[in-house]
C-alpha cells in the first residue's frame, strides 16, 4: 500500500483534523524526546488531563512508575529502529487512579523534515483486562478443583478423542487393562442401557450415576459410578461471529464407589449365607419329619386293621373286650404321635419366581463356598458363558441346589489320601435349554449308586447325625420343580460330572401357556 493510497485526493486537510479530533481512541503527537505537542478530546477525557496541562510535558507523566524497565526499553529501541510499538502498560490518571492503556506508538517522518515525531494512540483496557484475568481465574481455579477432586474427570471431543484428564483419570488408566477407559465406559453404558443410551446421546441429555463394574485380571473387581454430560463450546472463530457455530464435548465423571460396593457386597452374601442355612434346616427338618411320618403310617395301619378285625370278632362284646380296648388306645396314640410330627413340620418356603442368571447364581455359591474350598485345597475351574440367557424360578431355591451340588463335590474330594482335588463349572445355553456342568476329580459315584444316591436319606458317607442324604434328593426336587433335568453323566471317568440343566425362561413361558397356567 502506498502513501497515495491512503490519502485520498478528495479529503482534505480538515477532514483529517476533525477525524483525530473527534476519535474515541486517545490520541497524542509528540517530538523526538516524547514531549507533547498535541492531545486529541479522547486522550483527555481518558487521563482527565486537559489539553493545555499536559501539552509540554513528557509523555511520562502518564506512567505509573510500576511498569518494568526493560518494556520501556524494548519500546523505544523498536521506535529508535523505525518501527511500530505496540503493548500494554500501567497509567496513571490525573486523579491518580491506574488504567491499563493498550498503546501503540509510531515514529512519524515528514517529507522534508529530519526531525522525528512519534504518534501515540491508546485506549482503555482495564476492563478487558479484568475479565480476561477473571478468565485465567477461573480456568485455574477449575483446574485446581478438578486436579485434586477425588473422581475420574475427562472431556471427550466430538470424535471421542480425550482433550482433559485429571490425574484420578490416569490413575484409572493405569489401574484398569484397558486402552482409554472412557469408551470402555462409553460402551458399557450402551450394553447396560440400550435405547435408552442412543437416545441421551442423541439429544444431549446427561445419564446420571449409573454404576458399573469393572474386572480386572486377576485383581478385586471395580465399581465406578458413571456420570456422562455435555459442554456446548461456543466457537471464537471470527467465521463464527454472527453464527451460531457450537462444538459438543462430552464431560465423563467416574466416582469410585468400589469400597462401599464390596461391603454391600459382603453383607449381602452374609445375609444369603443366613437365609440359605436356615432354608436348608428348614427343608432337612421337613424331610426328617416326613421320613418319620411315613415310618410310623405303616405300624399304625397295621394297629388300625387289627383293630377293625378284633372289633368284628367280639361283635357285641367288643365294647367290654380289654384287646379292643388296647387296640383302639394304640391306634388313637400313634395317630395322635403322626399329628404331632405333622404339626411340627416347617411350612415350605414362600417361592419367589422371576427371571434368573444361572451364572450370578453360580457366582454367589462359589463366593459362599469360597472358604471351604481353600481349606480343602479344591481349585476351581469357573467357565462361564459369556451370554446366558436367563431360566423361570426361584433364586433362593436354586442357590440351594448348587450348593448342594457344590458341598458334595467337595465332601467327595476332602477325603485323607486324595490328591486330585479340581472343580470345573461350566454353563452354556443349548438351544431352549440353559446347562450347567459341575465336573469334580473326586471318587466318582459308582455306577449300581447313580440312581439310589437321589433316594431320600441315602447316603455313601456313615451317618453323623442331622440329615444325612437328604441333599441330592432336595437338589432332585428341586430341578424338579424348575422342570429340570439332573443327571449323572455315565460315561464320564475320573470323578464325578452332573449336569443340570433348565428350560430358558422363553421355552418355560411357551410351556405355561401350553399348560393353561
Ligand atoms: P524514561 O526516562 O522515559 O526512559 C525509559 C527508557 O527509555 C530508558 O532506557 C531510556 O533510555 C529510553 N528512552 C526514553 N526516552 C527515549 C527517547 N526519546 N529515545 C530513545 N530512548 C528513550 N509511557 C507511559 O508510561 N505511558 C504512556 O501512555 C506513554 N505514551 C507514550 C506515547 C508516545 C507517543 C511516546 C513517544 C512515548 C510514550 N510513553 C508512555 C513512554 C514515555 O515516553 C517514557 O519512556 C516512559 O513513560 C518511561 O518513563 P521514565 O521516566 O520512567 O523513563
Amino acid at each position: 500500500m502506498t502513501d497515495q493510497a491512503t490519502t485520498p485526493s478528495d479529503c482534505s486537510e480538515s477532514v483529517f483534523h476533525y477525524a483525530v479530533q473527534q476519535s474515541a481512541i486517545a490520541i497524542s503527537i509528540t517530538d523526538a524526546n516524547a514531549r507533547i505537542l498535541y492531545v486529541n478530546p479522547a486522550f483527555c477525557a481518558i487521563t482527565g488531563y486537559p489539553a493545555a496541562e499536559v501539552v509540554g510535558q513528557r509523555q511520562s507523566l502518564l506512567s505509573y512508575k510500576s511498569t518494568p524497565r526493560d518494556v520501556y526499553q524494548r519500546m523505544w529501541a523498536s521506535l529508535t529502529a523505525g518501527r511500530a510499538w505496540t503493548g500494554r502498560l500501567l497509567n496513571r490518571r490525573r486523579d491518580g487512579s491506574p488504567y491499563v492503556a493498550e498503546l501503540t506508538v509510531t515514529p512519524i517522518r515528514s517529507p522534508g523534515e529530519d526531525a522525528v515525531h512519534y504518534l501515540g494512540m491508546h485506549w482503555d483496557a482495564t476492563e478487558e483486562h479484568r475479565l480476561a484475568q477473571q478468565l485465567g481465574n477461573h480456568r485455574q481455579l477449575i483446574e485446581s478443583v478438578i486436579s485434586v477432586a477425588p473422581v475420574a474427570v475427562v472431556l471427550l471431543d466430538g470424535e471421542g478423542r480425550v482433550v482433559l484428564d485429571n490425574p484420578a483419570y490416569r490413575r484409572v488408566v493405569a489401574e484398569m487393562a484397558v486402552a482409554e477407559p472412557a469408551h470402555a465406559v462409553m460402551s458399557a453404558l450402551r450394553d447396560n442401557l440400550g435405547e435408552a443410551f442412543d437416545h441421551a446421546v442423541g439429544h444431549r441429555r446427561a445419564i446420571l450415576n449409573q454404576e458399573l463394574r469393572f474386572d480386572r485380571g486377576g485383581g478385586e473387581p471395580r465399581w465406578y459410578s458413571c456420570s456422562l454430560s455435555w459442554f456446548e463450546e461456543q466457537s471464537t472463530s471470527p467465521d463464527a461471529f454472527y453464527e451460531d457455530a457450537s462444538r459438543d464435548y462430552l464431560l465423563l465423571v467416574m466416582h469410585d464407589i468400589s469400597a462401599s460396593k464390596r461391603q454391600q457386597e459382603a453383607l449381602r452374601l452374609a445375609a444369603m449365607r443366613a437365609m440359605l442355612s436356615e432354608g436348608e434346616l428348614n427343608q432337612s427338618l421337613r424331610e426328617a419329619l416326613s421320613g418319620a411320618v411315613f415310618q410310623l403310617q405303616g405300624p399304625v395301619n397295621l394297629i388300625a386293621a387289627a383293630a377293625g378285625l378284633q372289633r368284628r370278632r367280639a361283635g357285641a362284646a367288643a365294647v367290654a373286650d380289654p384287646l379292643v380296648k388296647a387296640l383302639a388306645d394304640a391306634q388313637r396314640a400313634g395317630e395322635e404321635a403322626i399329628a404331632t410330627l405333622q404339626a411340627a413340620m416347617p411350612p415350605e418356603p414362600v417361592q419367589s419366581v422371576g427371571p434368573v442368571n444361572l451364572n450370578e447364581v453360580l457366582r454367589d455359591v462359589l463366593m459362599l463356598e469360597t472358604d471351604s474350598m481353600l481349606a480343602a485345597g479344591i481349585t476351581v475351574d469357573w467357565r462361564p458363558a459369556h451370554v446366558l440367557p436367563s431360566i423361570q424360578g426361584d433364586a433362593t431355591a436354586l442357590r440351594t441346589l448348587f450348593r448342594v451340588l457344590v458341598t458334595n463335590a467337595v465332601e467327595a474330594m476332602n477325603v485323607r489320601g486324595w490328591t486330585e482335588r479340581s472343580l470345573a463349572i461350566v454353563t452354556a445355553p443349548h438351544g431352549s435349554q440353559v446347562e450347567v456342568e459341575l465336573t469334580d476329580s473326586g471318587p466318582g459315584i459308582p455306577e449300581a449308586l447313580r440312581l439310589k444316591v437321589f433316594e431320600p436319606f441315602f447316603s455313601t458317607k456313615p451317618g453323623k447325625g442331622g440329615a444325612r442324604g437328604v441333599g441330592l434328593s432336595l437338589a432332585q426336587e428341586i430341578v424338579s420343580r424348575h422342570r429340570g433335568v439332573l443327571e449323572v453323566d455315565a460315561h464320564h471317568a475320573g470323578g464325578c460330572r452332573l449336569r443340570v440343566s433348565f428350560p430358558g425362561a422363553r421355552a418355560a413361558a411357551a410351556a405355561l401357556a401350553r399348560e393353561g397356567r
